[in-house]
């Protein structure tokens, strides 16, 4: 069975006692930013109910012009005023360099990607540098930003000191 059939199908059941109603502002005015990782439920791991948070996942969880796009977003429009940045260990992008992965993509397309993929090799300068990025656009209203590494293996979220080695 194709994955999206067991989705359709567990959708049924999320759907049945389903309360609707909730403000389309997050309860908790907060935006979290994270990578994609299949290990990170960002809900439960961070007390959050639905209606609570915005959620902009990528690659990372790094901020890029479109992280930025959501933030905005996210503030201006919908009222959140805090940033919680969520890397993790074990991340995919600790994997791989930005040029090594732009030859992978071009020798099996034939077309190599114009954007950078954001490798890093510490998750903890990698939040650093987040944090620097969100501090540096001119686009936000508040910049009340907490940097955390989540470790896949514990479940425990570190909070990083965004001016160590600074
Ligand atoms: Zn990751």
């Amino acid at each position: 069975m194709p994955e999206y059939e067991r989705m359709l199908a567990a959708n049924e059941e999320w759907a049945r006692d389903f309360q609707g109603g909730l403000p389309v502002a997050p309860a908790r005015k907060v935006a979290v930013v994270a990578c994609m990782d299949s290990r990170m439920p960002l809900f439960p791991l961070l007390g959050l109910a639905v209606g609570d948070a915005h959620v902009i996942r990528n690659a990372g969880g790094v901020v890029t012009e479109d992280t930025i796009r959501s933030l905005t977003i996210s503030q201006h429009v919908l009222g959140t005023r805090e940033i919680v940045l969520v890397h993790h260990t074990d991340c995919g992008l600790q994997k791989t360099d930005d040029a090594s992965f732009a030859d992978l993509v071009e020798q099996a397309t034939g077309a190599r990607p114009p954007w950078p993929a954001r490798t890093f090799t510490d998750a903890d300068e990698d939040v650093r540098e987040s944090i620097r990025l969100l501090r540096e656009s001119p686009y936000l209203v508040s910049k009340d930003i907490c940097g955390t590494v989540y470790d896949v293996e514990t479940g425990r979220l570190h909070r990083v000191d965004p001016d160590a080695g600074a």
